[in-house]
């Protein structure tokens, strides 16, 4: 049986079930390359080229890993665009070619070109021309990709109830088990970053468990309405025009104005070109909420995220028993009562 490796990181996030079930339905076993671990960083950093940001050179560290496993082929899809004429950052653009040039041990990959801006028969050929590495048909190369996109739209409907992407995916792999959400919490945050840093526990230095563990619900982008996502970054005076940061950017004009959130925290990753401006455009705009920011790299301690969350979570409930204490009439609340 042929093994096809999915590197676990980038839009693995997004993309897995497609890939996997085309895969599994085309008759191939698919293998990852397991959750980042600090070692996965390290190998990343040693094999990637030094101005990459952090979860590119991960993701350098999960091909590496995956490669131990020698899998026939490891999926590196080329994406461009996931939407038509709004792209993805230039970096997933040469990916491929900057994996084969520094790791050229590395079995062959599958670099399909995704680009939603070009004609859609172009994607088909694509698919199609994949679906005969593993001597499908046309009719049954569709079959499986239809039913890839189906099983990612039944991840979404998951991730839209609050789960994230990593634990929406446990509870689609083990049919329905896994962690249940805690709607207890008398705070709530939202929660923004581009989702392969944000979801990637090992990235975000676990940042969605810390904020959860400090007693806050945590509202994820991917929960916001989408029309409202998009109305609301259309307003802005120029269009964005990476797909991330435009989402980013709607979702936090969203949440500034949701009467359910207490406050923002955006994660962005040193190094990153579109964070460095989509940050400073969020911080700008997010007027009405408590805006905080938090800049990682391969360096970044748990420590100091910890203190700055705590810091942030103890300042929105402070604010709460103000916002109530301001609105207690100076009689007090029973002067007319018998
Ligand atoms: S958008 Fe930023 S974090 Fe994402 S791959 Fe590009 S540079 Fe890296």
């Amino acid at each position: 049986m042929t093994r096809v490796g999915i590197p676990q990181g980038l839009f693995y996030f997004y993309h897995y079930p497609l890939w996997k079930t085309f895969f599994s339905d085309l008759g191939a076993e698919v293998i990852t390359s397991g959750p980042t671990s600090r070692q996965t960083i390290d190998v990343g950093i040693d094999h990637a080229v030094d101005e990459c940001c952090l979860p590119i050179k991960v993701y350098f560290g999960h091909v590496y890993q995956m490669m131990q496993q020698q899998p026939d082929y490891i999926l590196v899809p080329r994406l461009i665009s996931t939407e038509h004429r709004s792209y993805i950052c230039p970096k997933f653009m040469g990916i491929p070619d900057m994996i084969r040039a520094t790791m050229p041990d590395c079995p062959p990959l599958i670099d399909i070109t995704i680009d939603c801006s070009r004609e859609t028969r172009q994607l088909w050929r694509d698919i199609y021309q994949l679906g005969t590495l593993f001597k499908a048909s046309r009719k049954s190369t569709k079959a499986a990709y239809e039913h890839g996109l189906q099983e990612m739209r039944s991840l979404r409907v998951l991730v839209r109830q609050g789960y994230t992407p990593g634990e929406a995916m446990q509870l689609w792999e083990n049919n329905g088990e896994g962690q249940t959400l805690d709607n207890n919490s008398d705070i709530c945050v939202g929660v923004l970053g581009h989702g392969y840093s944000l979801y990637d526990p090992a990235i975000s230095l676990n940042l969605i468990q810390r904020l959860r563990d400090l007693g806050c619900k945590v509202v994820l982008l991917e929960s916001c309405s989408r029309d409202l996502v998009e109305q609301e970054a259309a307003r802005l005076p120029k269009k964005v025009f990476w797909t991330l940061g435009r989402k980013m950017l709607g979702s936090a004009l969203v949440m500034d104005q949701s009467e359910d959130i207490d406050g923002i925290v955006y994660l962005a990753c040193f190094g990153c070109g579109p964070d460095s401006m989509v940050g400073d455009i969020v911080s700008r705009k997010v007027n009405h909420k408590p805006f905080m920011l938090v800049t990682i790299d391969e360096h970044s301690g748990e420590g100091g995220l910890l203190t700055r969350l705590e810091a942030f979570c103890d300042m929105l409930r402070r604010k709460q028993v103000r916002e109530l204490e301001s609105n207690i009439p100076a009689y007090g609340f029973y002067a007319h009562s018998h």
